[in-house]
């Protein structure tokens, strides 16, 4: 049914959250129009050019679907059937099992109100510690690195426009060209001032075409090389001493530690020459406004929290954070990333970036909820080891899915296939069908986001709004009513509102006083002030668009060096397995490609999984432009086409995670996870590669 015929609102992807307005025509059409915004700044990428046309896709889901038994297919149902029968579930098996039975898993492209709502939901109706999301799989080396530096985790604690102005930027693991192109006006703009960009990535990509220097370590190996631009720097005097002693602790143990990361070793260890690891320091010391930004590249490996304050070691001992026009920050990369991991569907976490084992937190939190402090769980597994714990004679039996396809996202994705087979019961909400929802008992369908309000919070932690066009088909409903429903058969009626300003307005409520205050956020003023940054303890208040310019968020008020080692991949190249693979994306697809594998032009564009290998290794290997390549690791294998380069390391291929069946990277990658961030290892494994004859 119609509501308006346009809306202002923003792209459902990643997380630049471009502007835009949205468009309905007679017939159902909906068309984008970009709109101006102080981010995006009038621009899109093509996935937000064609986001509209996944609404009026016939392949969307737009009925409730059970399976009757385990070998039966997927047959339409009425929703109080299908919310029925997950409730009547969920029940009999905590009934047997005890709450933690059931587990939840949710997203990062879930609203604010989603996530608040689903980590509500799992702690008061469920009683459950099992609830995690997708968002460890994606930002959780950054979000603990930030934590012990700067007491907080804001992905970038500055505008993007600040961006701009920095006079040398060092780029880590990122290749925004492709995953968010509009942000490349910002590195356009900084290169034609005739400023310095350094991006370290070991693959060349139309970002590190942009560069004043490309940096192409070894994967696995960011950790010695941030280290070893920090040794560098000392003994070129480029440290700031007074910043240092003003604002910072633990530098001394931090320069003992780099004190054996001399580049000659550090070239050894990396590939990447000394001379480069000091003309790279040069350029960004020298700027006297400069900026360290990291993503995936850096985050997702085993010591993707120590590679991450390897790099804020680097940028406080240089006096960045916290100083205006210059800084450390993380690029946030799923649509609600930020936003997503503040308000308690993180395993650890209550509303707010709360902490759930923190006494004031909980007493706090569950005077809101009316509920016992002590009824609420404690911490939980992380993502993966949730999953990986299904079957176990403690793991879960049933599990809801909520915006997420783990199926094609999850590491050592066979291995979590087969969990999920296992599982007693599985039920997923989703827009599209995925191929997680191939393996449900219940299939819920979803309204997508045009089709429903809330808030997001962008990667400069800018809380935005999602404004609905018009209403979902007859037969979807939207998450919120979801939860709502099932929180009403469980008992829980009164406390689960499906309507989203209300949930927003509980959500300000549990957030106030948090580290991520969003008290003083309304609706009514995140329209009327193009988005508003947290923290905002109150509606008199401005927002914080730069959280660290008069001290940090650590108890001292000083950001912390953290001394940090490197270490080896876990698994390294051999004899059977020579080559590095690292994993990424493409332009015309997000994440596990579920809901762009649909849209006729980008599909068109990418139809399917390739391989990028060097010449060298494609000469070796015996193989064309195009012929399909066996990707062969301990865990299981894929196959792509040959992509072939010559800018690649010869040692290292990259594929693409965006698909399913033969081709998910996924069967390939390895599991092993950060101590500290419970993150997996997706950027490096050891394969080997067979032409397919
Ligand atoms: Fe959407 Fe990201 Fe593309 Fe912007 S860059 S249009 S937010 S996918």
């Amino acid at each position: 049914m119609p509501m308006s015929d346009h809306a202002p609102t923003h792209c459902p992807y990643c997380a630049l959250q471009c502007a835009m307005t949205l468009h309905g025509h007679p017939g159902g059409a909906v068309s984008v129009e970009p709109r101006d915004f102080p981010t995006s700044r009038g621009r899109l990428c093509r996935k937000g050019w064609t986001s509209a046309e996944l609404l009026t896709s016939s392949e969307r889901l737009i009925r409730p679907l059970i399976r009757r038994s385990r070998d039966a297919d997927l047959k339409p149902t009425s929703w109080d059937s299908a919310l029925n029968l997950v409730a009547e579930n969920i029940q009999r098996i905590q009934r047997a099992c005890g709450p933690d039975a059931v587990a939840v898993f949710g997203g990062g492209g879930l609203t604010n109100e989603k996530a608040y709502l689903l980590g509500k939901f799992a702690r008061v109706a469920l009683r459950t510690s099992n609830i995690d999301y997708n968002g460890r799989f994606c930002m959780s080396s950054a979000a603990a690195a930030g934590i012990r530096a700067f007491g907080i985790d804001r992905g970038l604690p500055f505008p993007l426009a600040d961006i701009a102005d920095a006079k040398a930027i060092l780029l880590v693991g990122s290749n925004v060209a492709e995953t968010m192109p509009p942000f490349v006006q910002y590195l356009v703009e900084q290169r034609e001032r005739g400023r310095a960009l350094v991006v370290v990535d070991p693959r060349s990509t139309p970002t590190s075409q942009l560069a004043s220097l490309h940096l192409q370590p070894t994967p696995g190996t960011d950790l010695a090389l941030a280290n070893a631009l920090l040794h560098i720097a000392i003994k070129a005097g480029y440290i700031d001493k007074d910043y240092i002693a003003g604002r910072t602790t633990g530098f001394d143990d931090v320069q003992r530690a780099v004190a054996a990361y001399w580049p000659e070793r550090v070239e050894r260890l990396t590939g990447v020459s000394a001379a480069d690891q000091h003309e790279a320091v040069r350029l960004i010391a020298e700027a006297d406004r400069a900026m360290i930004l990291t993503a995936r590249g850096a985050e997702q490996h085993s010591k993707g929290t120590d590679t991450v304050s390897a790099f804020i070691n680097l940028a406080l001992a240089l006096g960045l954070p916290g100083t205006r026009g210059s800084g450390y920050g993380c690029l946030t990369g799923q649509g609600n990333g930020q936003g997503g991991r503040e308000h308690g569907q993180k395993a650890d976490q209550l509303p707010g970036y709360r902490r759930i084992d923190d006494p004031h937190a909980r007493e706090h939190v569950a005077r809101i909820w009316g509920v016992p402090p002590e009824s609420l769980p404690y911490a939980g597994r992380s993502a993966w080891e949730m999953l990986d714990s299904i079957g176990s004679s403690d793991g879960p039996r049933a599990l809801l899915v909520f915006g997420s396809n783990i199926v094609v996202s999850a590491p050592d994705a066979h291995r979590i296939d087969a969990r999920l087979r296992s599982l007693e019961f599985l039920a997923v909400a989703d827009v599209v069908p995925s191929e997680t929802t191939r393996l449900a008992d219940v299939v819920l369908p979803a309204a997508q986001w045009a089709e429903e309000d809330g808030t997001v919070t962008n990667l400069e932690g800018r809380v935005l709004r999602r404004i609905r066009l018009h209403r979902p088909p007859a037969a979807v409903r939207t998450d919120l009513e979801i939860i709502a429903g099932l929180a009403a058969r469980l008992g829980h009626d009164a406390r689960f509102s499906p309507e989203p300003e209300e949930v927003f307005d509980e959500l300000r409520r549990c957030s106030s006083g948090g580290a991520a205050d969003y008290s003083g956020v309304t609706y009514q003023r995140i329209e009327a002030e193009q988005g508003i940054f947290w923290p905002c303890p109150t509606e008199n208040h401005p927002g914080t668009p730069r959280i660290f310019l008069n001290s940090f968020a650590t108890p001292d008020g000083r950001a912390h060096f953290v001394p940090v080692e490197h270490r080896p991949a876990v698994e390294e190249t051999d004899e059977k397995y020579p080559i590095y693979l690292t994993t990424g994306r493409v332009m015309a697809h997000y994440q596990s490609g579920a809901q762009t594998r649909r849209i006729p032009s980008l599909s068109r564009d990418s139809p399917e999984a390739h391989i990028e290998v060097h010449s060298d290794l494609a000469r070796h290997l015996g193989l064309a432009e195009g012929n399909l390549v066996r990707v062969i690791s301990r865990r299981g294998e894929a196959i792509a086409r040959a992509r072939i380069t010559h800018t690649i390391r010869p040692d290292t291929a990259f594929m693409p995670f965006h698909w399913s069946g033969v081709a998910r990277v996924n069967s390939v990658t390895n599991a092993a996870l950060d101590p500290d961030s419970r993150m997996p290892e997706f950027k490096v494994c050891a394969v080997r590669l067979e032409p397919v004859r």
